[in-house]
């Protein structure tokens, strides 16, 4: 991409910098965003900003812009790289000050960094279609996964174990032997008496606005819901599993730690939610 936007700028996306006593890069002190743009549209544009309002609060960062401020300039963003399909990142972090690890006494200003990416969905639905591989992981991360931050170090790892091991995504498991969520991505399985299973939201996981969308589409098609938490062996005895986010909408998994699930091809009950969100988005 040619243009970002670092606070109050739109710059060369290659020129683009904030201070080394950025707390976001110091201490992981920030919070971010993800949406997905599609024909040149905010995809759940309410929900996101929502959840970033959210995020904001939780760790007491002061929210820099109005929303209306922000979706012009996300906005102008789209249209300086000419951007139609793919995705906005922001991200807001407390502000730089010198290096403590206690918030600084006076108050200082948040910075802001926005940028874009094109993504190819046509692709996407290429893989959708095939359905993907996951493997599953110790979840390593902190107690407030709800809260959208970018401490996100257990989350590169456990993708690159993905990546690794051929698979797409890795289903992160808790102390207690649960499956969480993957490393950028909810986590859903369809039992074999077809009832449909995602894990309640709490603090183990991000709230994930495309979950919500989901459970919203699978409560219209009439499908029957539990939001409870499911273990590695409740998935791959399974009757289809999937998994949504943002970006990657509803993308059915066919296999988890080399288990191929059901007769290894997408479920029926993903393809339908993927369509039924899709039409509406
Ligand atoms: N879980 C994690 C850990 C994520 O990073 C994401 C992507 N932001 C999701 C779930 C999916 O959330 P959403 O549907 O809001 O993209």
């Amino acid at each position: 991409m040619r243009y970002a936007y670092v606070n109050g700028r739109f710059c060369r996306h290659g020129d683009a910098a904030i201070h080394i006593e950025d707390r976001g890069f110091q201490f992981a002190d920030a919070v971010y965003e993800v949406w997905s743009v599609r024909n040149s549209q905010l995809m759940d544009a309410d929900g996101h900003f929502s959840r970033l309002s959210r995020s904001l609060g939780e760790l007491r960062i002061p929210e820099p812009r109005t929303r209306p401020a922000l979706e012009r300039v996300i906005c102008e963003l789209l249209r300086r790289n000419r951007l139609r399909n793919g995705l906005v990142y922001l991200q807001i972090s407390r502000g730089q000050a010198r290096r403590d690890h206690a918030f600084p006494k006076t108050p200082i200003t948040p910075t802001i960094v926005l940028t874009c990416k094109r993504l190819d969905f046509v692709a996407a639905d290429a893989r959708a279609e095939a359905g993907i591989a996951v493997i599953t992981v110790p979840d390593q991360r902190w107690a407030r996964c709800d809260i959208k931050t970018v401490n996100l170090l257990p989350n590169v790892l456990a993708k690159q174990a993905a990546q690794e091991a051929g698979a797409v995504e890795a289903w992160q498991v808790d102390a207690a032997g649960f499956i969480t969520e993957g490393s950028s991505t909810n986590a859903w399985i369809v039992t074999k008496a077809g009832k449909l299973l995602t894990r309640q939201a709490d603090h183990g996981i991000l709230h994930g606005i495309t979950r919500a969308r989901i459970l919203e589409c699978a409560q219209k098609l009439g499908l029957e819901v539990e939001e409870r938490a499911f273990t590695p062996q409740e998935a791959r005895e399974a009757r289809e599993a999937f998994l949504t986010s943002a970006t990657s909408f509803v993308t059915p998994v066919v296999s988890i730690d080399n288990h191929v699930i059901a007769n290894g091809q997408p479920g029926s009950l993903a393809s339908a939610l993927r369509e039924a969100y899709l039409a509406e988005a």
